[in-house]
């Protein structure tokens, strides 16, 4: 009785892997050794936060929840109700023998974009014109605060997708066309994690506390290479193109400590990227040695077959074996937990297999201090759009934005546009839209237009706020002929582009700016002298406007801080982005990018005009 005793009380006393002071690979395998196999499988699922009840977190040892696009605890949230919502889960993770924390992720992809109030920076698009990895690596380092503030510790981000057709509907998830760029905007993992520390071990994870979140490196390899931009198909390219494309984003992602890595839905020369074990195992793992943990995309596993879920004990033996650690959405989890114990315990996955993956996780968990602080406060939440972000914000949609035109002659530029006019005219379909602005992955998935989704400046708005008092600002969506000519306006400033949309939605074959957007293009630009401000998430046809046009601005999907782009327009700031992307002439040129033999754009890569800033 009194051995029996004195151990269990020794074993209450101390665990290693409860223990910050114990080195991390000694209290991985203090744990590990510890796991039952459902409870090493547990941890390799991620379930949707809907369905992430204590209970369930308990019974089946979840190891991760995540709020996919747009999955939110309730319409306009504040920072406090999400911090609950997480706590709430994790204590039934908590509540499991080995009180082994969950790992909550989020898609914030352009700044926190799933929270209401929350600062929404440019999307990557307009990021890869700035060209500028300290600005980015500010962006992380906010995003990581917003994000750590409602009591998430991880961020589905960044996209380091080299887009190389702009047809493809995630194309403004991607930095430039251009590995180089791409490599360099790299800069926001120290952003949201922190910087590696000088004596690091290659590939290792590094998280730098309670401010920072675990990023991931997405969506690997070859999301953007995919043919006719079509989402999720199949990449055409050499081994060689792969590697010198594609691949450099994560070489200096995985030097930068980058914690996570997920799966492309695409495939590669015909092989689904989530049964790729040469690139997954062989590559990522093995030679460039990664450390940190690989997690499927959403019902990825799924996908492996056509149609998906066609086969799904082949979906899990194809994508574990391949070296995915975690499943996002396991379609159902239940069917994935029963399904690997099965070939586990009969050695069709062996259990180092298991083991690896499991290690990976704990890692990733102990490294970002969820054993220590599994339950987050509510110190932060004042942090959500806070004044600092915002006009972090707004220096980087002035940095972003690219001037493609300036006057009918360079004699005349149109801009920068004075500020004290008798009547100015503000029309176009995206002027006073807010949600439009942002784009996809803003509070819903798809994104939304309007102006009621969250917090910000519409363009409209810092039109108004910038010119003179005495400038009178006519606001008229698709104004008519009769309209403008009973009008004497100074100048015009049309502001249109795409809806939002996001992933498939947004695949598109012709890339043209949808009506009415078009007809305010000609309607205005053909009377009075115009600005043209373009919201889209790429390229899309000019050319046939192009010569009524006086001038034309590329501002892509700024986000809430419109103010930047008047700060431009007005000459507050000067442009000074370059395209990182091609824009084509038209869209039977495409795929057309910098370096191609028959390279013959309308604006090519690297183009951009400047304005200097005018003293009032
Ligand atoms: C997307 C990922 C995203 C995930 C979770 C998927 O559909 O491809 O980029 O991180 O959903 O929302």
């Amino acid at each position: 009785l009194l051995v029996c005793c004195l151990v269990s009380v020794t074993e209450a006393e101390y665990l290693k892997y409860k223990d910050p002071k114990q080195p991390l690979r000694v209290r991985i395998k203090d744990l590990l050794k510890r796991m039952t196999l459902e409870e090493k499988i547990g941890q390799m699922v991620q379930i949707e936060r809907s369905l992430a009840t204590p209970d369930v977190m308990k019974k089946y040892f979840i190891g991760s929840v995540l709020s996919g696009g747009g999955s939110v605890p309730a319409a306009k949230a504040s920072a406090v109700q999400w911090v609950q919502m997480v706590n709430e889960i994790q204590k039934g993770a908590l509540s499991t023998r080995l009180g082994i924390p969950m790992i909550y992720g989020i898609d914030a992809v352009h700044g926190h974009n799933n929270v209401y109030k929350a600062t929404i920076f440019p999307h990557n698009v307009g990021l890869g014109v700035t060209r500028d990895p300290i600005l980015i690596k500010k962006i992380g380092d906010a995003t990581a605060l917003e994000v750590r503030a409602t009591g998430i510790p991880y961020a589905f981000a960044p996209c380091i997708a080299v887009c190389r057709d702009p047809r493809w509907g995630r194309c403004y998830e991607s930095y430039s066309e251009d590995p180089k760029i791409v490599r360099a905007m790299t800069e926001i993992i120290p952003g949201l994690q922190g910087d590696i520390p000088a004596n690091s071990r290659k590939g290792v994870p590094f998280v730098a506390g309670k401010t920072k979140v675990a990023a991931c490196a997405k969506h690997y390899l070859g999301d953007g290479g995919t043919t006719k931009g079509i989402n999720e198909n199949n990449t055409v390219i050499s081994y060689n193109g792969l590697l010198s494309i594609h691949m450099p984003a994560y070489y200096d992602s995985i030097i930068k400590g980058v914690a996570t890595v997920m799966i492309s839905y695409s495939s590669w020369d015909g092989i689904k990227m989530h049964a790729n074990h040469d690139l997954i195992t062989g590559y990522l793992k093995n030679k460039l040695q990664f450390r940190g943990f690989v997690i499927s995309d959403w019902e990825g596993i799924d996908r492996i077959t056509s149609p998906p879920h066609a086969n799904y004990s082949y979906s899990i033996q194809a994508s574990v074996s391949a070296g995915i650690d975690m499943i996002m959405v396991p379609y159902t989890y239940t069917e994935f937990i029963d399904g690997l114990t099965y070939q586990v315990k009969n050695n069709i996955i062996p259990i180092s297999r298991i083991d690896d993956a499991v290690a990976r996780i704990l890692r990733v968990k102990f490294v970002l201090g969820l054993f220590e602080n599994p339950l987050a406060d509510f110190s932060l939440v004042n942090q959500v759009g806070s004044k600092e972000h915002r006009e972090l914000a707004r220096e980087a949609v002035r940095k972003s934005l690219v001037l493609l035109k300036n006057g009918k002659s360079a004699t005349y530029p149109l801009l920068p546009l004075p500020k004290k006019a008798a009547k100015v005219l503000v029309a176009g379909s995206h002027a006073n839209n807010l949600g439009s602005q942002c784009g996809g992955w803003t509070i819903t998935w798809q994104g939304l237009g309007g102006n009621d989704l969250t917090t910000g400046t519409t363009i409209l708005d810092a039109v108004k706020s910038t010119v003179d008092p005495t400038t009178k600002v006519v606001y008229n969506e698709n104004p008519d002929a009769n309209f403008i000519k009973s009008n004497k306006f100074s100048y015009a400033i049309v502001v249109v582009g795409e809806p939002p949309y996001a992933e498939t939605f947004g695949d598109s074959l012709n890339l043209t700016i949808p009506e009415p957007g078009l007809s305010t293009i000609t309607n205005v630009c053909g009377s009075i002298k115009c600005v043209v401000v373009l919201i889209t998430g790429r390229p899309v046809v000019i050319q046939p406007y192009l010569s009524t046009i006086d001038a034309l601005v590329a501002a892509w999907l700024p986000g809430t801080e419109g103010q930047g782009v008047a700060d431009l327009l007005f000459g507050d700031y000067g442009f000074t982005g370059k395209l990182a992307r091609t824009w084509f002439k038209t869209v039977d040129q495409l795929p057309m990018n910098v370096g191609d033999r028959h390279y013959d754009p309308l604006f090519p890569f690297g183009f951009g005009l400047t304005t200097k800033p005018t003293k009032y």
